[in-house]
């Protein structure tokens, strides 16, 4: 019995506040005594120095009082967060999810560009990978969202906002759309080339992005890297270059 009774005294406290906690969870009012709470707990943290220096003990005994079961406040109050946090820790390690996120977002990319091809859209996607484009996103629209097929291909679409220009993909994420890139000057391709694959050229040829052309004339998908394109790739064929050139490449990662 001796044994059980602190289990039973802390029941006793920590029930109650529990269940009301969990009561107010998501309202309005849950905010408020987060915020009460933490505050108490930063008054409680001071007062618990200042009065042990003066020596005025029935204020520190109450605030040591406070102050034990900060834990749990803690625990109940961050239950959502915490929960979250743990979730992300329990998956596969760092750089497996890294790798992972890379792979999918290739596959997102290929998915796109063949649904662009089979209907005559034309885009421009180009990879990021260690040289930043930073200085080409600020001309265009910031995005930050999630790559997948379905955004990208709205993002092309003939009419809207930001069909206009290029995407630029950053890890597994579009940061920009209608991004205006650098013109190649050179005149020596196999083909006439418009705009938009110069535009491809150009950025390849400033920085080690990876960029992927939809041509609106003739539906063929094409890849620039390094100044150099290669025209009519299949979906295979895209789906290995984009993977051995941007999976795991990247020196550093964003969080
Ligand atoms: P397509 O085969 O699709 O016709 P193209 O290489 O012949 O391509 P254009 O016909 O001139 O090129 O394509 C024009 C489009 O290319 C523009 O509407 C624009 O979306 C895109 N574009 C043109 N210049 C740039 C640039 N500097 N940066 C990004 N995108 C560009
Ligand atoms: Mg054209």
């Amino acid at each position: 019995m001796q044994t059980l009774k602190p289990i039973i005294e802390i029941a006793l406290i920590f029930l109650p506040v529990y269940w009301m906690l969990r009561f107010m969870q998501g309202s309005i009012g849950a905010g408020i005594l987060r915020g009460l709470v933490l505050l108490l707990v930063g008054a409680l943290i001071f007062l618990a120095v200042i009065t042990k220096g003066m020596a005025l003990d029935n204020i520190e005994w109450l605030a040591k009082g406070f102050l034990v079961f900060t834990p749990i406040y803690i625990v109940i109050l961050f239950h959502p967060e915490l929960r979250r946090a743990l979730i992300r820790i329990g998956q596969k390690p760092l750089v497996g999810r890294l790798l992972k996120s890379e792979i999918s977002a290739a596959s997102e990319i290929v998915e796109a560009a063949i649904v662009l091809s089979k209907n005559k859209i034309g885009g421009l996607i180009a990879i990021e990978r260690d040289v930043g484009l930073g200085s080409f996103i600020e001309r265009g629209i910031k995005i930050e969202g999630q790559v997948s097929s379905e955004l990208l291909v709205t993002i092309f679409w003939p009419g809207t906002p930001l069909h206009d220009g290029a995407v630029v993909i950053r890890g597994s994420d579009v940061i920009a759309a209608g991004c205006l890139f650098p013109l190649t000057e050179r005149a020596d391709f196999g083909r006439p080339v418009g705009t938009r694959h110069r535009a491809a050229i150009g950025i390849t040829e400033q920085s080690d992005a990876v960029c992927v052309i939809v041509s609106e004339e003739t539906g063929g998908i094409s890849v620039a890297v390094e100044g150099q394109i290669t025209h009519d790739l299949d979906r295979v064929a895209l789906r290995k270059v984009i993977e051995e050139l941007t999976v795991g490449t990247r020196e550093t990662e964003e969080p």
